[in-house]
């Protein structure tokens, strides 16, 4: 039987939130641990935060994984990976003229920004800078959609070449707290994750940084990654939750529940208020609930297909965020008319 009590409790951390305070580690845990009878009321205050700190319109975003497969590095939850055996595809870069067809189709969707995916460590060697520049001067060109990516490990260096070809944007995850970081990867380290966000924010792009939820990590854990971003000062925080995949080391993992997910999102969005919350991969396994992660407190969310897993049809994404009244940040009046006449 819910508490009174609880209720006042958690809506006493709303109210510090309302007024500039934080919530601290063990009142996030507090939240995570509590019973599902209190999921709606903490979804009602999660949407409260995300209306006053983030407005009336969520982000839409969408990626291109524009290498595949036979990757350097042993990340457990990943197909790309070769350290492990799977059916991810495997394929050197795309050409250029079909990153700026995904791009454009992605601008008609909607998103505001695209990201350049690709596979390994970090940038190494003239090729692939070149290859870089090539994508982000002709998606400069082509769209003006913002340019983002997602590379690996940043040295001071590389990230000012990328920015200079016109990157605005760095996705880098953090994946999980530091104390389970070596169940996860032991190719590259926290810190070279931790470093790679500072350097990014040095060279004057904007950092998105997050994790996967559901490998295996505890609450507390969960409540440590949390912790870690904003102590980062991350303000843009993708979350996804493992999609287990065949072959790697958590394909056998169990999908998290729609409550936890949601709950999750909850408590993301109670740790880190005025951070744009962004739900990517693995928001399949929310299935009928799907529509309730922006009431949970999600402010962005990815479209189209994830790295090495399908999406939701982005038809049914659009239409779910019409139904809801959300407005799309960046969108217009004639791409809505687009939408609406090929629907
Ligand atoms: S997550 Fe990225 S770095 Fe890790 S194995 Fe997959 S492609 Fe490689």
């Amino acid at each position: 039987m819910p508490q009174a009590e609880t209720y006042t409790q958690i809506d006493a951390i709303l109210q510090r939130l309302l007024a500039g305070g934080e919530t601290t580690p063990d009142e996030g845990l507090w939240l995570l641990n509590l019973d599902d009878d209190y999921l709606p009321w903490m979804m009602a205050c999660a949407d409260r935060l995300r209306k006053t700190f983030r407005g009336d319109e969520i982000e839409v975003c969408a990626i291109s994984n524009v290498r595949s497969g036979n990757c350097s590095e042993n990340c457990s939850f990943c197909a790309q990976s070769g350290h492990h055996k799977t059916a991810a595809p495997v394929y050197n870069y795309i050409s250029e003229d079909q990153l700026i067809a995904q791009a454009r189709r992605a601008r008609e969707w909607g998103a505001s920004d695209f990201g350049v995916v690709s596979k390994g460590w970090g940038v190494r060697g003239k090729k692939e800078h070149a290859q870089l520049k090539n994508y982000f001067e002709a998606m400069s060109q082509a769209s003006d959609i913002g340019r983002c990516a997602s590379l690996g490990v940043l040295d001071n260096e590389t990230a000012e070449q990328l920015r200079g070809y016109g990157l605005e944007n760095y996705h880098h995850n953090l994946e999980t707290a530091e104390s389970f970081f070596d169940n996860v990867c032991t190719t590259h380290t926290y810190q070279e994750n931790i470093e790679t966000i500072r350097i990014a924010r040095d060279a004057g792009l904007r950092v998105c940084s997050g994790g996967i939820l559901g490998m295996g990590e505890s609450k507390a854990q969960r409540i440590e990654l949390a912790v870690t971003l904003r102590n980062l000062g991350v303000d843009s925080v993708p979350l996804n939750f493992l999609n287990p995949q065949p072959g790697t080391p958590f394909g056998h993992l169990e999908p998290m529940s729609p409550m936890d997910i949601l709950k999750c999102i909850a408590v993301f969005r109670f740790m880190l208020p005025k951070a744009e919350i962004r739900i990517a991969g693995g928001r399949t396994f929310l299935g009928d609930m799907q529509s309730m992660i922006f009431m949970a407190g999600a402010s962005g969310v990815m479209i189209g297909d994830y790295l090495t897993t399908k999406g939701r049809q982005v038809e049914d994404d659009l239409q779910m965020i019409d139904a809801l009244k959300l407005k799309i940040r960046g969108d217009t009046q004639q791409r809505r008319e687009a939408r609406q006449a090929t629907s």
